[in-house]
C-alpha cells in the first residue's frame, strides 16, 4: 500500500460541492482509501483566469500504481465536466497528485512530487493542515517554505457541519 496526497482546485460552479462530490467518487473506489481531508480554502487565482479558487487536499492509501492513480484522477476530472479550452483556463475541477509515497520521477505525464508543491499557498496550507511535518527528501520540511508564499492571498473557510476549523493550523500571519 502506498500513501499519497491529492490536491483539488476549481473556480467554476459550486466548487465546494464539486470537490465534496469528487471525494465521494474517490471514496467509492475499492483501490484506494481516504485517510484524511483538509478543510476548504479560498485562494486568489495564480497564473490563471477567472474568480477565486476553492482548494482542499486529501491523504489516501492505495494499491494503485502512480499512473493508475493519475488515470483515476483524470477520469474523475472528466466526469465533472473538466474541459481544457486553453492553458490555465477556469476549471470545474482539477486534481493533482502532490506526492506518491517516496516516488520521484520527472515524466511529462506525471511529475512526482508535484513540481509546484512548494510554490503555492493553496497547496501548502491544506497539506500542512493534515500533515504538519510533511517532509520531502529533496526539499526538507515543507513548512519552511510558507514564508515564500505568504504574499499569496488565501483564506481557510469555516466548516459547515463541524468545528474542526477551530483547530490551530498554519496561518499565513504566523509565518
Ligand atoms: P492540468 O490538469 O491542466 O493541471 O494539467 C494536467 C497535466 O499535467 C496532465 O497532462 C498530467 O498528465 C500532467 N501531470 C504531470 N504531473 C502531474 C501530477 N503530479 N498530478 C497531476 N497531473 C500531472
Amino acid at each position: 500500500m502506498a500513501r499519497a496526497f491529492i490536491g483539488f482546485g476549481g473556480n467554476l460552479g459550486d466548487t465546494r460541492q464539486i470537490i465534496t462530490d469528487a471525494i465521494v467518487c474517490l471514496a467509492l473506489r475499492s483501490e484506494l482509501q481516504i485517510l484524511t481531508k483538509s478543510c476548504f480554502y479560498q485562494s486568489a487565482p495564480i497564473d490563471a483566469n477567472g474568480g477565486d479558487y476553492i482548494n482542499a487536499v486529501i491523504e489516501i492509501e492505495t494499491q494503485l500504481s502512480p499512473y493508475g492513480l493519475l488515470h483515476v484522477c483524470q477520469a474523475i476530472e472528466n466526469e465533472f465536466g473538466r474541459e481544457r479550452p486553453y492553458s490555465n483556463a477556469p476549471r470545474t475541477l482539477d486534481l493533482d497528485i502532490l506526492s506518491f509515497e517516496g516516488v520521484t520521477q520527472n515524466e511529462t505525464e506525471l511529475i512526482l512530487p508535484h513540481p509546484r508543491i512548494i510554490e503555492r499557498s493553496f497547496v501548502l496550507l491544506p497539506l500542512l493542515e493534515i500533515a504538519p511535518n510533511f517532509f520531502l527528501p529533496d526539499l526538507g520540511e515543507l513548512k519552511t517554505y510558507l514564508p515564500k508564499v505568504a504574499h499569496q492571498r488565501i483564506e481557510k473557510l469555516p466548516c459547515r457541519n463541524c468545528n474542526c476549523g477551530e483547530k490551530a493550523v498554519y496561518s499565513q500571519a504566523a509565518h
